[in-house]
């Protein structure tokens, strides 16, 4: 039984007055092509690095090409993945030449004998292991650029997808981590997926915030907060409030409650999502669990989400209840 579900990050939008088709069939494509990928029997590490390196390729995503910007105009990118058959897994944080740093987080786990690598250890290890390079200006974006100035200017640091959210307003809101009252979005991309054999795998991928102090890390390539995969329970990718994310430990959290508690997938995912609120922090996941059981819970107004569950069929929404 194969499964699939990609997120390209919650947020704050109202999506019965937002114009999404542009996402919605950006999800659509990436979403068909990792079916169909499962289909022809590939393994769901593949299918899961292959629908990252999609949406980092996709300019309207936190992610590779159009990531957000640092306080000093710089990507500054996190990525992970997991293997939920051996808990093999890989991370990169702070990289700024990798083209895909989803594929060189999948090279630290196959071709290293680590798991996390950062800043310029990181590039300097995707020159070495031949991977596509790029400068740093490859990933920025002309609207990236004016999101940066614009949070510069306030003096704000800015979850994504603020902008995308409101088009009429250039930066979105001001986001303070930790502080729900705080609007905005978020824009990490990820994917969780189950193939034929049973083996799970989750990889995630983001700018992380805009006008982010140099340095900052968040949850996503954080194995066991923001992204996290074991085939005895579940693969699950985040997107939101990063440092709530990483003191929730999220993904390891939905592990356990599987595990220890017997829970199912949709409870523990619901209540990691109540703890992630409980320190102040909004988003949400996607997670398949070893059962073929898809979870696609937020607690921010949206989550742009594709999934294939248990009818085969692809299926994308924004809100919560926009499902085609
Ligand atoms: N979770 C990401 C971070 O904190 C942000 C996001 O989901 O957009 O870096």
């Amino acid at each position: 039984m194969i499964r699939l579900a990609i997120h390209g990050g919650a947020g704050d939008l109202a999506a019965e007055s937002t114009d999404t088709r542009e996402y919605r069939a950006a999800l659509r494509r990436i979403a068909l092509e990792g079916r169909a990928m499962l289909q022809a029997g590939a393994g769901s590490l593949d299918v899961v690095e292959r629908m990252v390196v999609l949406l980092e390729e996709c300019p309207l995503f936190n992610a590779g090409v159009g990531a957000v910007l640092n306080r000093d105009g710089q990507p500054e990118l996190d990525a992970a993945i997991m293997s939920g058959n051996d808990r093999r897994c890989g991370a990169v944080t702070g990289v700024m030449r990798a083209k895909n740093p989803v594929r060189l987080a999948r090279a630290v786990m196959e071709r290293s004998p680590h798991v996390m690598f950062m800043g310029a250890g990181a590039d300097a290890l995707n020159r070495e292991l031949g991977l596509p390079e790029v400068t740093p200006d490859y990933f920025i974006t002309e609207e990236r650029f004016h999101q940066l100035k614009e949070a510069r200017a306030r003096g704000v640091i800015v979850l994504d997808h603020a902008a995308a959210f409101d088009p009429g307003a250039a930066a979105g809101k001001a986001f303070v981590p930790g502080d729900d009252s705080a609007g905005g979005g978020f824009g990490t991309v990820g994917a969780v997926a189950r193939d034929a054999l049973g083996h799970l795998a989750a990889a995630t991928s983001t700018g992380g915030l805009t006008n982010k102090h140099p340095g900052r890390i968040g949850d996503t390539p954080i194995i066991g907060a923001g992204t996290f995969a074991d085939d005895r329970s579940a693969a699950v990718s985040c997107t939101g409030t990063g440092e709530c994310f990483i003191r929730a430990q999220f993904g390891h959290e939905v592990h356990a409650r599987m595990s220890y508690c017997g829970w199912s997938l949709e409870r523990a995912c619901a209540e990691g999502l109540e703890e992630v609120r409980r320190l102040g922090g909004r988003g949400g996941c996607i997670a398949v669990d070893h059962e073929g059981h898809i979870a696609v819970p937020f607690n921010s107004t949206a989550m742009y989400r594709a999934w294939m569950g248990a009818d085969g069929n692809v299926h994308v929404a924004v809100g919560p209840d926009d499902a085609d």
